[in-house]
């Protein structure tokens, strides 16, 4: 078991598999992010050894992230060979959607239960200028193949902010046309600039703000009231509610606006090979090393060390020295 000094347990592992991405999302890879050269890359090989001991030691869901993780050649045989660990209970990945209509038949077959995809916009303009390219059709085909591909559950995650001036309505209605999932997330300063280039701090949106405009669209967009829900399956710390005349939910999820580090069980794995104790702190402990060189003696106790060096919450503290690309999210 993998508890820590404030007697929560750690199950649960984001890892990282690269900071490279096909996209440049304005608050997450600006331009001119350092990328680590490939040999500080952790290797597949590096990575499955590193999950083995990490699930004998308790942890039992991973998820795949980055960077964008499906741009890493040879990721559906690296799932598949994750999916595989005796004592791994489920594997998923969040990915920013553009290779997904490709890939999500063989993500499945490989073993992945279940994906989350990002998604700021549903404004094709919008989502092109904030993601540095992106097409929304795209994405929205990858979406299409997941469900296709009994991916379950599929869930979007929105980064509200108001510069974005997202249209909460039509994210209520995509969760009344597909089973789908959207995920409000407060947006966080991590290492990151102000969102689009604004030129101001971005300022996050509270979740009560976001459920108080949702309920007030529900009855509008013909949709019903907004109750809470059920968790569709998961192991995050997102609040769910669905609406009277929908199959997906609406959930929020408030790193800043309420803290859930009280029950936060989770590790995160860097490409670079380095456990973050906490996703705001920049107390990381080397890992890599041990793979490389160590016995598996050492990568476990590269794990413990991490699992005692988690603060017990973030307090104030909503920023850190890397960015998203380079933590995982
Ligand atoms: N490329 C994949 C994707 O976009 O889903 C996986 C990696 S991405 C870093 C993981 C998540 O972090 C995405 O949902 C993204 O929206 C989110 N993210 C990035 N920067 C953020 C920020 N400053 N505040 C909140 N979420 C952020
Ligand atoms: Fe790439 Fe995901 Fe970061 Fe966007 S949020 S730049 S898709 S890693």
């Amino acid at each position: 078991m993998l508890t820590d000094g404030y007697g929560r347990t750690v199950r649960y592992l984001r890892v990282s598999v690269t900071d490279r991405c096909d996209l440049r999302c304005a608050y997450c890879m600006p331009d001119g992010i350092e990328l680590r050269p490939r040999e500080d890359i952790l290797s597949y090989e590096e990575i499955e050894r590193f999950v083995r001991i990490a699930v004998e030691e308790g942890v039992t869901h991973v998820r795949l992230t980055g960077g964008e993780p499906l741009v890493r050649k040879g990721i559906v045989g690296h799932a598949a060979r994750l999916a595989e660990i005796p004592g791994l209970d489920g594997l998923a990945i969040t990915t920013n959607g553009t290779h997904l209509a490709d890939m999500a038949e063989s993500l499945a077959d490989a073993g992945v239960e279940r994906v989350n995809v990002s998604l700021d916009s549903l404004d094709a303009d919008v989502f092109e200028r904030i993601t540095g390219g992106g097409r929304l059709a795209d994405v929205f085909e990858g979406v299409d193949a997941a469900l296709d591909a009994s991916l379950d559950p599929v869930k979007l995650n929105v980064v509200a902010a108001r510069s974005l001036s997202q249209d909460l309505g039509a994210f209520a209605l995509l969760t009344a046309e597909r089973p789908v999932h959207v995920r409000f997330i407060e947006y966080m300063t991590l290492g990151s600039p102000p969102l689009i280039g604004s030129g101001v701090r971005e300022e996050p949106i509270p979740a009560t703000e976001i459920l108080a405009r949702l309920r007030v669209l529900g009855p509008e967009l013909g949709l019903g009231a907004l109750e809470p829900a059920e968790s569709p399956g998961g192991w995050g710390p997102a609040r769910y509610h669905r609406f009277e005349h929908a199959t997906g939910t609406i959930g929020v999820i408030t790193p800043l606006s309420e803290h859930f580090c009280g029950t936060c069980d989770r590790l995160r794995l860097t490409a670079d090979g380095r456990l973050r104790v906490c996703l705001f702190s920049d107390d990381e402990i080397d890992v890599r090393e041990a793979l490389r060189t160590g016995t598996d003696e050492d990568v476990r106790s590269a794990i413990h060390e991490a699992v005692a060096a988690r603060p017990e919450g973030h307090g104030t503290r909503a920023g850190t020295l890397r960015s998203m690309s380079q933590i995982g999210g």
